[in-house]
């Protein structure tokens, strides 16, 4: 290819409404335009990325025993509404109709449409497991769709379904997935952390999520969208919403003698009631209240120092939505004098409250609580003599940085995290809502044992320059990049350094390297400048020592070049190809 007659437009500036690196460079390099919001033309050199991680994809799944097949796009509301979510599904699915007033939804993702497969082909357990999956485009209206291609409203996504007659089949095939989506990362120069995730409103129980670690510059917009807990000493990994940690001991003993209500004129915050009335958050009972799935009131109860961790807590009280109460809700639950100082203690007869308490509060001895009276708070609490203790107590505690893993003796760190991909053991969820059976050996009509399995492909391809880039532009893994190598003669009107650029980019191209000549008549500047943005991993220049028959090799990760004899250019370029290990060099995340 040459550079002349690529499609390639780069820009000087970064464009204004991009808020992301990623999204930045893509436009700026001259690999996608939006034709609508979310909405991406992937011009040539975005295809090329996009069609390597399809192919990566394709092979490991191929390799894994899975089989590639292709569903429609359109998918009809009958599908979805014999599972159930064409409804649930809302606003998130684009929908259109046909001539005939039929409605469709536009496929943000397939279970339906696989499980209606399954149900017609798959009739008995002799054809059992079958592991199915399409690289196929997805629509959804996302909300904020702000991010580029991380998160757009028209995206590339491989998604796999399996289906087995029994657990230990599911999980056998889960196992395969996990290795299989390891490798396929790690073949897009990508280093993973398998993350134990929430499966929220997809249902089943066992997932994780497969995130691209990136640490975020101060300033920087995030682009993680996820908190990532992990630690450092055992390789324990959870997303912020599951993520568990040590309860952190607590030594403060409290500075007052008797059990008494005491006054606390304005103590509405944490802040107030340590320092005006000595009052530390170790020892406070907070209390919050939310309402679930806009009908049932629940008080949360956790130790002062802790945060809730609303998913934990949505879970636990098995909602599909919660949020917090408002200030005139919580008037009419308390009985209206509390005005702040909410607590479990005094609320009104029948309130009809669901107590839900973290296991942090178990420990607590001579605490403080508030009593649902303006301005006063109870001192020197103990469970059981003023108050009893909830039945059960849970884990709907957020974790902090700094607290002990709860797997081995190491400390949590948290960074941000870019979900490249995700594993779900589905149940029977799809195959009973939508009766999707086959025959087992004994005859009988069992529902099918589920599996789904997602990888964003143009998400990993915008997560990679997340992860890898500089002030200059993308720094391509090898096995994503659009091309590997560029040519470029510095002066295209110098006969020597033309030649031997043009000598070179053949014996390149011969050899099946994907290799750009630059042959533009421009000024050397602009022509690195481009490559750099671009991310060409390895760049050749014929310039003043072309006399000399020498070329100027740089990698585009590197600052040192070398001149390397033309003879020597295609072995040096190969070597280079094949031993191309990013995330080696750098395993943890690095500040960008
Ligand atoms: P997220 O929490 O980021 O919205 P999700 O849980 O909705 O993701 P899935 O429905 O499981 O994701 O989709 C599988 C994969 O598709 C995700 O892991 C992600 O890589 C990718 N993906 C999901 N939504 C988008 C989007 N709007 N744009 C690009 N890729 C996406
Ligand atoms: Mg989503």
């Amino acid at each position: 290819m040459r550079m002349s007659k690529l499609l390639a437009p780069t820009l000087r500036e970064n464009p204004a409404e991009a808020e992301v690196v990623s999204h930045q460079l893509l436009v700026r390099a001259g690999y996608i335009r939006r034709l609508a919001n979310g909405v991406y033309n992937y011009l040539p050199l975005m295809w090329r990325v996009l069609r390597k991680v399809e192919q990566i994809v394709r092979e490991e799944m191929d390799r894994a025993g899975a089989q590639e097949l292709l569903m429609p796009i359109l998918q009809p509301a009958e599908v979805w509404q014999s599972s159930g979510r064409w409804d649930i599904y809302g606003d998130l699915m684009m929908r259109v109709k046909d001539r005939h007033g039929r409605e469709y939804g536009l496929a943000p993702t397939a279970e339906e449409v696989i499980t209606d497969i399954a149900t017609k082909e798959v009739r008995s357990y002799r054809q059992l497991p079958v592991n199915l999956y399409q690289i196929q485009t997805k629509y959804r209206d996302e909300i904020r769709p702000r991010f580029g291609l991380l998160r757009g409203r028209e995206f590339i996504m491989k998604d796999a379904y399996s289906f087995h007659s029994n657990q230990a089949c599911m999980d056998l095939e889960y196992e395969n997935m996990a290795r299989t989506y390891t490798r396929i990362f790690n073949r897009c120069g990508l280093e993973t952390r398998m993350v134990r995730s929430d499966s929220g409103a997809i249902g089943g129980s066992v997932s994780h999520e497969y995130m691209v670690l990136t640490r975020i510059a101060e300033g920087e917009q995030e682009s993680g969208e996820n908190d990532v807990f992990y630690c450092d000493s055992c390789g324990y990994a959870a997303n912020v919403e599951r993520a568990e940690s040590v309860l952190a001991e607590s030594h403060e003993v409290s500075p007052y003698n008797a059990t008494e209500i005491v006054e606390t004129p304005g103590a509405v915050s944490l802040e107030i009631m340590h320092r005006q009335f000595k009052m530390h958050p170790e020892l406070i009972l907070k209390s919050l209240i939310y309402i679930a799935d806009e009908k049932t009131p629940v008080m949360a109860l956790i130790r002062g120092d802790y945060d809730v961790e609303e998913v934990k807590l949505q879970n636990a009280v098995v909602a599909n939505e919660l949020r917090m109460a408002t200030a005139e809700e919580v008037d009419r639950l308390t009985g209206g004098s509390a005005k702040g100082f909410i607590g479990p203690i005094g609320l009104p007869e029948n309130h009809g409250i669901k107590i839900v308490a973290d296991a942090s509060v178990h420990g607590l001895k001579n605490f403080f609580v508030a009593v649902n009276q303006v301005n006063k708070h109870l001192v020197n609490a103990n469970w059981n003599v003023d108050l009893s203790i909830p039945a059960s107590l849970v884990d709907i505690r957020r974790a902090r940085i700094g607290d002990h893993c709860p797997e081995c003796e190491g400390t949590l760190q948290m960074t941000r995290g870019i979900e490249v991909g995700n594993i779900f053991q589905l149940g029977t969820k799809y195959s009973s809502s939508m009766s999707a059976t086959y025959t087992d050996e004994d005859g009988t009509e069992k529902p099918f044992i589920m599996g789904c399995y997602g990888i964003g492909v143009s998400r990993t391809a915008a997560a990679a320059i997340e992860r890898f880039h500089d002030k200059f532009g993308i720094i391509w893994p090898m096995a994503l990049a659009p091309y590997q190598a560029i040519v470029v003669p510095v002066n295209v009107q110098d006969e020597t350094q033309m030649q031997l650029g043009m000598d070179v980019f053949e014996q390149l191209e011969a050899a099946g390297i994907e290799v750009v000549l630059d042959d533009r008549d421009e000024r050397a500047g602009v022509k690195f400048k481009d490559a750099d943005l671009i991310g060409f991993p390895i760049r050749i220049t014929a310039g003043k020592k072309a006399a000399e028959g020498l070329l100027e090799v740089k990698l585009r990760d590197q600052s040192a070049a070398k001149d390397i004899p033309a003879a020597e250019v295609l072995a040096y370029v190969q070597q280079q190809i094949k031993e191309w290990r990013p995330f080696a060099q750098s395993a943890q995340p690095t500040a960008v």
